[in-house]
């Protein structure tokens, strides 16, 4: 085996497919996002606005969550030292664990690494707890629970994205007394559209099915204390397991499921992705603690995020271009090819210092490219400008299509 060459060769099938990846090197500024500075790879700096972050709300900015970092990393160090099984749990991954209960209204929370891991983890080891588990799974959830699902083995299947009918007939065609689960998401990142979660828990409830939900993209931002969407439907109540990320809005790491004890339980001692490996470091606990905590009573950030998505989804339809709107915070524009799509976030970079990051295949299927804007509330009115300016300019100089896609 000539391994260098099998390494070429597997790098360059993604430079053929235009499918490889280049980071954008940048380094954030505390007390100033949604700016950073931008180092290009010849070492020049320019400054730039990020809009394509994650940390939906400027959490990871926010004068409690640092001072909830600095104390534990002064009382503690910067490490947990061990697993949670071996010298791992502190304080502050419990006092995290109950802050998370609390939010979902469960009786339990079970903290990991990330949110990739806590739904590769919990979904793979859920069908050594019910044996024979068959696993309806959404077409567009997310790469971490296509993962979980495929790695335990057993029955799946696929249900078209959204389409609570086909749901239906997957569930009635297997046998009623088989153990089930459905598993599926309360907003999709890439569209930026919701789940239908009272009618899948109503389908759970008639065919006596588990509920999973992913409400990475929801969490902090929805619901009257930022509990997801569930909780602004009013369904919370009505999902077995909720899982999210402390890494988007809560804007600082780590992931976790909330559930019944008995389930935390099952999993805590079952998921070798959660037994086999190092806790949380108590200073990221104790951040995301103070982040959950802060954002149950901050709706002001909540109402400002919606608004700033209001004003750029309105100001880029007036400008007739074509967006992606089912009204969640998230904005995407449809470009339609991955050339056009490369070149525009380029140009955003270079000529206008806006920093969004194209979304290609395999991200989104061929001929839907696009670029996805996160407005948050510490972008400002002129930054909003700013932006509007240039895309108007860029769609212009690219001699894009104006005409509306229907969401
Ligand atoms: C980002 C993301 C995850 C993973 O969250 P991390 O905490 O970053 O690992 C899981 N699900 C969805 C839908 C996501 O977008």
């Amino acid at each position: 085996m000539n391994y260098e060459a099998a390494l070429d060769a597997s790098l360059q099938r993604l430079h053929d497919e235009g499918r490889y990846r280049t980071f954008i090197d940048i380094v954030r500024k505390k007390g100033h996002f949604p700016q950073a500075v931008w180092r290009r790879p010849d070492g020049t700096e320019r400054d730039i606005t990020v809009w394509c972050g994650n940390d939906y709300l400027g959490m990871g900015q926010h004068p409690k969550v640092l001072a909830a970092m600095h104390e534990a990393l002064d009382a503690t160090g910067a490490g947990s030292g061990g697993t949670r099984n071996i010298s791992g749990t502190t304080v502050y991954h419990k006092q995290l664990e109950a802050e998370l209960a609390d939010l979902h209204g469960k009786e339990a929370a079970l903290v990991f690494s990330s949110a990739y891991i806590a739904n590769d983890a919990t979904l793979s080891t859920l069908r050594s707890i019910f044996p024979g588990l068959i696993i309806y799974s959404d077409a567009l959830n997310h790469a971490s629970m296509i993962e979980g699902v495929r790695r335990g083995g057993g029955a799946k299947r696929i249900f078209r994205h959204n389409d609570v009918a086909h749901l239906r007939e997957l569930l009635a065609a297997d046998d009623p007394a088989a153990p089930k689960l459905i598993a599926f998401e309360s907003i999709y990142s890439m569209d930026g559209d919701f789940g239908p979660i009272r009618e899948i828990c109503d389908l759970a409830k008639e065919f006596n099915a588990l509920t999973y939900i992913d409400e990475v993209h929801a969490v902090g931002m929805y619901g009257p204390r930022g509990a997801g969407v569930a909780e602004r439907d009013g369904q919370m109540h009505r999902i077995d397991i909720i899982n999210a990320t402390l890494a988007k809005a809560y804007g600082v790491f780590g992931g976790y499921i909330a559930a019944s004890a008995r389930m935390v339980d099952a999993i805590r001692s079952y998921a070798p992705g959660f037994i086999f490996t190092t806790s949380l470091p108590p200073a990221v606990a104790a951040g995301a603690a103070a982040s959950v905590r802060e954002l149950k009573t901050a709706q002001h950030l909540r109402d400002a995020q919606q608004l700033h998505a209001r004003i750029l989804k309105t100001r880029l339809k007036a400008l007739g271009l074509p967006i992606i709107d089912h009204g969640s915070h998230i904005v995407p524009v449809h470009v339609g090819d991955p050339v056009h799509c490369k070149m525009l976030s380029d140009m955003l970079l270079d000529q206008y210092g806006i920093y969004v990051q194209p979304i290609n295949f395999p991200t989104v299927p061929r001929g839907t490219e696009r670029l996805r804007f996160t407005p948050s509330p510490v972008h400002d009115p002129k930054q909003i400008d700013n932006l509007i300016r240039a895309m108007d300019a860029l769609w212009r100089h690219c001699a894009l299509n104006r005409a509306e896609v229907s969401a």
